[in-house]
């Protein structure tokens, strides 16, 4: 795409940088999502971008217990959880133009120069790689036809890693003043020996920002507490800001709750006069009162169901970690608040159930037993223990991914009686292989090609009627998002079903297994899909999977 074509459409867009302050992990996403969320509902077309400062290409080849999950876009793009947040919060299809790391933005500048691109001039660091920056945000906003983007610059000031996209967006603010704001996610430390609020490391972190030729237009203080009025005139007299444009942002329970927080401190009055965002005309405005019914569920709610979560993802170091399933936490949400119930979860560590440390019997105490999407053999042996378990006590079950490929290993070995089925991703020599590599998998595999090379993205599937599966979507014909290099092996299709198996999901050619289950004749609920339905959970519309799931849960 030519330059010319990137700037002659919508010379109006605005654009929000959201850059981190002193410690990362304090909610720039969330900030990010929220401040969108407020802009969207005063009827704003908006969207969002994440910067990750890394060389990957993608999120995809990372270890969740590193990364946290891997959220896949529609169009088949493995990338940060954010991303996530963004989808959810603006109930917006985002594809991976709104997606950006170091690699991909180096990898286009060096493609382009391979390409006579530059016209023979000296590629240089600056300004070719910020300018690459800049039109591929631009491309965002053109293709969302954005009034407003926001651009999530991942890290915190002062690393060395995420300094080229802040020099983007200071070239962007140049280009264009009053139609680029800043706002700086800080951290304001309580030291628990001070027992007082420390906004030192704050204008710290402005300052640091400043050097980079930025200066803050808002500052979102995260804090343990809210931020006293003294702490603010601090930060606001030696950050060179006003005092109203300091907000704290107080640790609270739900992330829900943070465009409403935000709305009370005016943030959306405040951009708007920053970027001279005029209220759109003739439309109608959503506002937020939706979302806050939506967020006040919990609190008001009187039941709870109580959820059990088999996997494996969570331990690094010394710390549990469950933000390898964050999407599957938030859709089981969504289907619950929507049953006006609140919803416990409880994470499992399926090699529990393998050293004995913890006997499947613990899951009776579970309205619901979920298994998430997973790969490799650690911890396998103890969720097929656990599928077990709940198929013979009729426990509701939904599994998956890994957690559908594993109950037709467990359907195969102690219903078909092929003691040693397994999948091949595991046991390559089985003479049961029920889940065996896609064929479009096997060359990708023997020559290395990992990124960017599974099963990825929106395909469709078709539903069999009276399953659960149509009960939920009532449509015999549904998209959904992939992630996976395994299937259920054709071959084997006839046995399950004779065995008693539904195949209730299948590819439009009836080769691919999408989704299984078992009458409800013989179980209330036990029903598994290949794909990720969480990707597409939304606050206020859930998915229905994951509803009929919490609903049956809710029956036990
Ligand atoms: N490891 C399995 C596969 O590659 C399942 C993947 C997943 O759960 N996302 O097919």
């Amino acid at each position: 795409m030519t330059k010319k074509k990137i700037t002659s459409k919508k010379i109006d867009t605005k654009y929000i940088f959201v850059v981190g302050g002193v410690i990362s992990g304090v909610g720039k996403g969330i900030t990010t999502s929220s401040i969108a969320k407020i802009l969207q509902s005063r009827g704003h077309i908006v969207t969002a971008i994440k910067i990750d400062p890394y060389v990957n290409i993608d999120a995809g080849t990372m270890n969740p217990t590193e990364h946290g999950e891997v959220f896949v876009l529609a169009d088949g793009d493995e990338c940060d959880q954010d991303m996530g947040n963004y989808e959810r919060f603006l109930d917006v299809t985002l594809t991976r133009t709104n997606y950006m790391t170091t690699g991909r933005v180096y990898q286009s500048v060096i493609e382009r120069e391979r390409n006579l691109g530059y016209k023979g001039k000296c590629v240089q660091v600056v300004p070719h790689v910020p300018l690459e920056v800049i039109s591929r945000i631009k491309k965002a906003g053109m293709d969302a036809t954005a009034d407003v983007v926001l651009i999530e610059i991942g890290g915190t000031v002062g690393e060395y890693e995420n300094i080229l996209f802040l020099e983007a967006a200071r070239m962007l603010k140049m280009e264009n003043p009053q139609n680029v704001a800043f706002v700086m996610v800080s951290y304001v430390p309580i030291p628990s020996k001070v027992g007082e609020m420390k906004t030192k490391p704050t204008q710290h972190a402005v300052r640091t920002l400043g050097s980079t030729g930025i200066q803050p237009d808002i500052i979102i203080a995260r804090s343990s507490e809210p931020l006293d009025n003294k702490r603010k005139e601090k930060i606001a007299l030696f950050c060179n800001i006003s005092t109203e444009r300091v907000i704290s942002a107080p640790d609270i329970d739900s992330i829900y709750d943070v465009p409403l927080n935000f709305e009370k401190d005016n943030v959306g009055d405040i951009i708007s006069k920053v970027l001279s965002l005029k209220k759109p005309t003739g439309k109608k405005v959503a506002g937020l009162s939706d979302w806050k019914r939506f967020a006040e569920t919990p609190k008001k709610s009187k039941k709870t169901v109580q959820i059990a979560v088999v996997g494996k993802y969570f331990d690094t170091g010394d710390y549990v970690l469950s933000d390898a399933y964050i999407s599957v936490i938030e859709a089981l949400k969504y289907s619950a608040y929507a049953q006006k119930s609140n919803i416990k979860l409880t994470w499992i560590n399926s090699k529990d159930f393998e050293t004995g440390k913890l006997k499947v019997e613990v899951l009776k105490k579970y309205d619901g037993v979920l298994i998430p999407g997973g790969f490799g053999a650690t911890g396998v042996e103890g969720k097929i223990k656990a599928i077990e378990y709940v198929r013979k006590n009729k426990i509701p079950f939904f599994g998956i991914c890994y957690g559908m490929q594993l109950a037709v290993v467990e359907y195969a070995r102690n219903v078909l009686k092929w003691k040693d089925a397994n999948t091949t991703e595991i046991n390559s020599s089985t003479a049961w292989p029920v889940i065996d590599i896609l064929p479009s998998q096997k060359k990708k595999l023997e020559n290395r090609e990992y990124g960017n090379s599974m099963r990825l993205g929106e395909y469709e599937a078709h539903i069999e009627k009276n399953t659960h599966a149509y009960g939920a979507y009532k449509s015999e014909s549904i998209i959904e998002r992939h992630r996976h290099r395994y299937e259920v092996y054709p071959a084997i299709m006839p046995d399950l079903r004779d065995a008693g198996l539904i195949l209730s999901g299948l590819s439009p050619d009836g080769t691919l297994t999408e989704i299984i289950e078992l009458s409800n004749k013989t179980h209330p609920f036990f029903v598994a899909c290949q794909f990720h339905p969480e990707f597409l959970a939304r606050p206020l519309s859930p998915h229905p999977l994951f509803t009929a799931f919490i609903k049956a849960s809710l029956k036990k």
